[in-house]
C-alpha cells in the first residue's frame, strides 16, 4: 500500500476515535495534511476552533503565520506534512491533559512511522516534549531547546528535531515572533544544508 493509503487508514481511524474525550466536544477530528512523501514533518499541539471546524491543521490566524513562516524556507503547505500530537479540539482550546496526550499520540507515531521523514519541526511545549520524550531526550524547556538541530532516532528513524515556539505564542508577543522569524531563517539554511529544499527557490 502506499503511503497516501496508510495515511489514509490512520485518519479514518481519527475520525471515529473516541479513545479520550475529547472526541465528544469535536466538530470534525484533525488527522493531518500535506505530502505523503514528504521529508518533513510539523508537530503542533492541537487544533482550535478553525480547525475543529475544517477538520485540517492550521487553517486560523497561527496558522496563516506559519503560512508565511514556510513559505519563506521554500516549502509550502503542501510540500511538507503538518499534523498535532493531539488530534481532536480541547474545549475553550485548554491545553491537552498528559491523558489525552497518551491516548492521542500513538496516532502521530504510525504517522512518524509511515512517513519517515528526516526531519521534524516540533511546534511549541508539548510537541516538542512529546518528541524529546520519545527520543530520549532530556526536555526543560521549549526555550532552552528552540531554534536548533538534535540529532536523534526516534521510533529507530534517524532524524533532526527542531523545535521552536508555537505560532500562536507569536500572534500575542512581538518578541517571540522575532525569535520565531529567527529559527525559521535558521531552519531554511539546515533544511538547505540537507538537501531538502531546493535553492533555486529563494
Ligand atoms: N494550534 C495547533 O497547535 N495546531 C493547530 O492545528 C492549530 C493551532
Ligand atoms: Fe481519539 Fe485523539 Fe480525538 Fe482523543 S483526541 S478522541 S485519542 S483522536
Amino acid at each position: 500500500m502506499s503511503n497516501k493509503n496508510v495515511l489514509g487508514a490512520v485518519a479514518a481511524e481519527v475520525i471515529v476515535c473516541t479513545k479520550c474525550d475529547l472526541w465528544k466536544g469535536r466538530v470534525k477530528a484533525v488527522p493531518g495534511v500535506g505530502s505523503p512523501e514528504s521529508q518533513v514533518l510539523l508537530i503542533g499541539e492541537a487544533p482550535g476552533q478553525a480547525e475543529d471546524l475544517r477538520g485540517e491543521p492550521f487553517v486560523g490566524a497561527a496558522g496563516k503565520l506559519l503560512d508565511a513562516l514556510l513559505s519563506e524556507t521554500g516549502f509550502s503547505r503542501a510540500g511538507v506534512f503538518i499534523t498535532n500530537v493531539v488530534k481532536c479540539r480541547p474545549p475553550r482550546n485548554r491545553e491537552p491533559k498528559p491523558h489525552e496526550i497518551e491516548m492521542c499520540a500513538p496516532y502521530l507515531n504510525r504517522q512518524i512511522d509511515i512517513i519517515k521523514p528526516r526531519f521534524i519541526v516540533t511546534l511549541g511545549n508539548h510537541s516538542t516534549a512529546y518528541i524529546f520524550s520519545k527520543a530520549r531526550l532530556p526536555f526543560r524547556s521549549i526555550t532552552q531547546a528552540r531554534g536548533k538541530v538534535h540529532e536523534t532516532s526516534i521510533l529507530g528513524l534517524k532524524v533532526a528535531v527542531f523545535p521552536t515556539f508555537h505560532p500562536a505564542a507569536a500572534l500575542y508577543s512581538a518578541q517571540y515572533k522575532k525569535q520565531l522569524e529567527e529559527d525559521f531563517h535558521r531552519l531554511r539554511d539546515e533544511l538547505l544544508k540537507r538537501g531538502l529544499v531546493s535553492p533555486s527557490i529563494s
